[in-house]
């Protein structure tokens, strides 16, 4: 395949041995983004040549992220296209064809050096001035008939690539940063076959690269030292060297590399806390590329049209988790109530099973200190994992079944939200049913206030909300309780607060006629009268 500049053809080839970390799924989004640009073709490769640390799980995770963040390959695991298979376990044939070709042009050559003997010249060789500086070329000087008599003798050996003699520096035009060269007398001569016949990445990547018709290679820059070597391998081939794109790194807050001591690196745990995915495209997108220098919220279909690689920026980008929590937010208060019910929809099933979960009548639950708060959300990472399946697919059925009703929690939260894990805490008490789960602070500070007249409130409510004469809608509801309020003499907070921790569980809550209203009537006065009993008398 010839490579046709006018038709881009990328490629994001994970390894499947982790998970999708954050540094990687920018890589795929700026393939991705870098494809869809420019009209052409976004092509997923597994790279699971390593059989010790590569697993099927991992592939299917990764595939997992790429498919939440949104990234939709045009070729690749799942969809299949012209240029697969698209993981490297199956492609061996296509590297046994690449090295009969080298080796048929005297480009590469075997090598029987042992561990031993390489071990000993490295060691010799870090005690010189200098170090070392690669394999020193011994077997190069073998003989065609000897190495195939030590071949067919069963004498353990590698394939490596002979670098032409008085090759000049290696260079090349890195669409991020500039023009590089790399001088080829420090290139060893490396390996392309192992001695168990497995390719090395070097070689593997610049076949796959190659036989795909790769134009552009964007990849992290932790890959530029081995940009050159590959170059050497293109040119052995006879192959067409595409353009290179290197990304600059990811940093933690404290400037070192982002890695798990900065918290959360993996994609998935961010959609397991909750955050949106088209807010982790945009935020991850701008780790190191930037539209016009200022502009900070990008929609995906911005991105798709507007991605270039001359923006992408050579410094490296500082991770941030302040200002993707901050984003996120952004793109919450975007969304309508359809959209935002899309993506709620497993956190409301969490907030059902734990509404579920209340005990009979009202209880009363400690409160809890911020640590503490903080520790009960960070519990809830990925709480459909602890529900039962059965159970889990009834409630997210229920979910699916009742979208009108839910929907009209929409504009209760909305406002209130930074990230969608906070909604099974702040609204399992809409699906408590007739029990209610009370914040002990709560109870102190206002159902047992000291001059509060709570249980003269509640009474007072009570024959408000079973006054079936009066429309079940927020607004007539609360105007008749004000007014039925104001005739006792009782100021609207002292009036209210009751109700909302009869009802909600606590003295701070979404809008509270707003809640009542999307509970049926007996629940409402269900939970009403088993404070008073529980509390008040
Ligand atoms: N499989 C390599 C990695 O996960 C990527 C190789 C490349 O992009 O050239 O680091």
């Amino acid at each position: 395949m010839t490579n046709d500049p006018t038709c881009v053809r990328v490629r994001f080839a994970p390894s499947p041995t982790g998970m999708l970390h954050l540094g990687g799924a920018r890589t795929a989004i700026y393939n991705w983004a870098f494809a869809r640009s420019q009209g052409g073709t976004f092509i997923l490769r597994i790279e699971d040549t390593d059989p010790e640390r590569s697993t099927e799980e991992n592939t299917q995770i990764i595939l997992r992220a790429m498919r939440w963040l949104g990234l939709d390959w045009d070729e690749g695991p799942e969809v299949g296209g012209a240029s697969g298979p698209y993981f490297q376990t199956e492609r061996a044939s296509t590297y046994a064809a690449a090295l009969e070709e080298l080796k048929a042009k005297g480009a590469a050559y075997p090598c029987f050096c042992t561990k031993e003997r390489l071990d000993a010249c490295r060691a010799e060789a870090e005690c010189e001035q200098g170090g070392y500086a690669g394999y020193d070329g011994l077997c190069r000087s073998v003989s065609a008939d000897e190495a195939a008599a030590r071949i067919s003798a069963g004498e353990p050996h590698v394939w490596r690539l002979r670098v032409p003699e008085g090759h000049g520096p290696i260079e090349f035009d890195d669409a991020v940063y500039g023009h590089m060269s790399f001088p080829a007398d420090v290139m060893d001569d490396l390996i392309l076959v192992r001695s168990d016949g497995s390719p090395t990445y070097n070689f593997a990547v610049v076949c796959d690269d190659a036989n795909m018709g790769i134009t552009h290679v964007i990849r992290g820059d932790d890959h530029l030292s081995n940009t050159p070597r590959q170059i050497l391998i293109y040119e052995a081939l006879g192959m067409e060297v595409p353009t290179f794109a290197h990304l600059p790194m990811i940093l933690g807050p404290d400037g070192k590399k982002l890695s798990k001591r900065h918290g959360a690196t993996n994609v998935e745990d961010y959609r397991d806390r909750g955050f949106v995915s088209d807010a982790m495209v945009n935020y991850l997108a701008l780790l190191g590329w930037s539209l016009d220098g200022e502009t900070t919220v990008i929609s995906r279909d911005v991105l798709a049209s507007e991605f270039s690689l001359d923006r992408i920026s050579k410094k490296d980008a500082v991770f941030d988790e302040e200002k993707l929590a901050w984003l996120d937010g952004v793109y919450i208060r975007e969304m309508d109530a359809g959209k935002w019910l899309d993506v709620a929809a497993p956190w409301l099933a969490y907030a059902h099973h734990l509404g579920d979960a209340a005990p009979a009548g009202a209880s009363v639950a400690s409160s809890a200190s911020k640590d503490e708060q903080k520790a009960r959300l960070e519990a809830l990472i990925a709480p459909w994992e602890e529900v039962a399946p059965e159970s889990w697919q009834g409630l997210l059925a229920d979910v699916a079944d009742r979208r009108a009703w839910h929907a009209r929690i929409h504009p209760l939260i909305v406002e209130r939200q930074t990230t969608f894990n906070e909604l099974p805490d702040k609204l399992a008490y809409l699906f408590w049913g007739p029990r209610v789960v009370l914040d002990e602070k709560s109870v102190s500070k206002v159902l047992l206030k000291e001059g509060g007249r709570a249980d003269e409130a509640l009474r007072i409510c009570r024959e408000v909300l079973a006054d079936e004469s009066i429309p079940w809608e927020a607004e007539p509801l609360q105007e008749a309780c004000r007014a039925k309020g104001e005739a006792a003499e009782i100021k609207p907070k002292l009036l209210f607060q009751p109700l909302r921790v009869a009802i909600c569980g606590n003295q701070v809550s979404p809008p509270l006629f707003e809640s009542i209203e999307l509970m049926p009537r007996e629940d409402v006065l269900a939970r009403i009268d088993a404070v008073v009993a529980k509390v008040l008398s």
